[in-house]
């Protein structure tokens, strides 16, 4: 990232939220369910399909907790009535995870009996590494209680992601997504090397492919993307026996010139009233990110 980039990433909790906002923008399907079903149907008519994340993560009151199952509930009920193609996706900080373990698992079964009942799936998406242990722990207990309708993630950057996914493999495989990791954590416990964290990322492609897991290829890393090509050709896949995933409006070029290559693509699609905490995590990593703030800056308002 060039010097300039690495400023404005410094300097943007000093940015005024509107501009964050104006600049994030593409990133959020909107603040309301409403306008993820637009954005969805928009995603399915042209080929893609989705996965939902309602925005907010670390709470404070369980009474936030149960707010967001049953928002949660309510996304799945309303991709049912819409008929849309897509699951979604929850951090299980939203559902209470570091406040009460027993009463996240009670928010979290209740979602995934209901998304069962629709015949729909949730993924458990991964946060820092302070949650990992517990958010495998609750994904075993569900999986222990016949629910399978439930997707993990794993983070190529932690240097565990290799020994979870082949106790994954040993209790009986399931369905994953591959990203490299957001959140920053010490050397001691994570990869820091952009090279180190993609070979970790396509040598566990192949553990989970050779494990015959289900795998969400999460990446817009275009090296990445072409090493999973060779990786799905050497185990002889179908294009239904794993997908590539990527966030709503990064690397649109790539994401279509994957799909029109017969693999199937996965878009996530947050929105929600909290999307100041996902923006400034997307924009971190968007490499033009000094062009857009400063556009964003000095442009008129329409
Ligand atoms: C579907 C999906 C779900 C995810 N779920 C989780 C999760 O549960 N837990 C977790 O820790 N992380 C999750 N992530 C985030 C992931 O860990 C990475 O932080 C993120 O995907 C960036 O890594 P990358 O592989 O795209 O590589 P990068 O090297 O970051 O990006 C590759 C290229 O993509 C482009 N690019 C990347 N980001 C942007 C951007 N914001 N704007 C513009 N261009 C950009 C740039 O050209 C960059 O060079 C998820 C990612 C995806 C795609």
């Amino acid at each position: 990232m060039s010097l300039l980039n690495r400023l404005v990433v410094a300097t943007l909790p000093f940015v005024p939220k509107p501009i964050v906002g104006a600049v994030a923008r593409r990133y959020i399907a909107g603040v309301t369910l409403e306008e993820a079903v637009v954005q969805i149907r928009s995603l399915n008519s042209r080929g893609f399909v989705a996965t939902t994340d309602l925005l907010g993560e670390y709470i404070t009151r369980l009474e936030e907790a149960g707010a967001n199952e049953k928002l949660i509930e309510s996304i799945f009920q309303t991709i049912g009535r819409h008929r849309l193609l897509s699951t979604a996706s929850v951090k299980l900080s939203q559902l209470g995870l570091l406040l009460d373990t027993e009463a996240c698992y009670r928010n979290v079964r209740s979602i995934v009996v209901l998304a069962e009942s629709l015949g729909n799936r949730l993924t458990i998406d991964m946060e820092d590494s302070s949650t990992v242990d517990a958010t495998w722990d609750i994904y075993y207990r569900l999986r222990s209680e016949g629910l399978t309708n439930v997707g993990m993630v794993s983070q190529a950057y932690l240097r565990r992601a290799e020994p979870d996914i082949r106790t994954m493999i040993s209790r009986g495989g399931g369905e994953i997504r591959l990203c490299k990791g957001i959140y920053v954590e010490p050397e001691s416990i994570a990869f820091k090397s952009r090279e180190d964290v993609r070979n970790n990322f396509s040598r566990l492609l192949d553990v989970m492919f050779d494990g015959g897991c289900r795998v969400g290829i999460a990446t817009h890393d275009d090296v990445l993307v072409d090493k999973a090509y060779g990786s799905i050709a050497r185990h002889g896949l179908k294009p239904n026996e794993y997908e590539f995933q990527m966030l709503l409006g990064v690397q649109e070029g790539l994401r279509n010139t994957i799909l029109s290559t017969g693999h199937s693509l996965r878009v996530y699609v947050p929105f929600g009233e909290h999307w100041y905490a996902y923006s400034v995590r997307r924009l971190r990593e968007n490499p033009q990110i000094a062009g857009y703030v400063f556009k964003a800056m000095f442009s008129r308002p329409a």
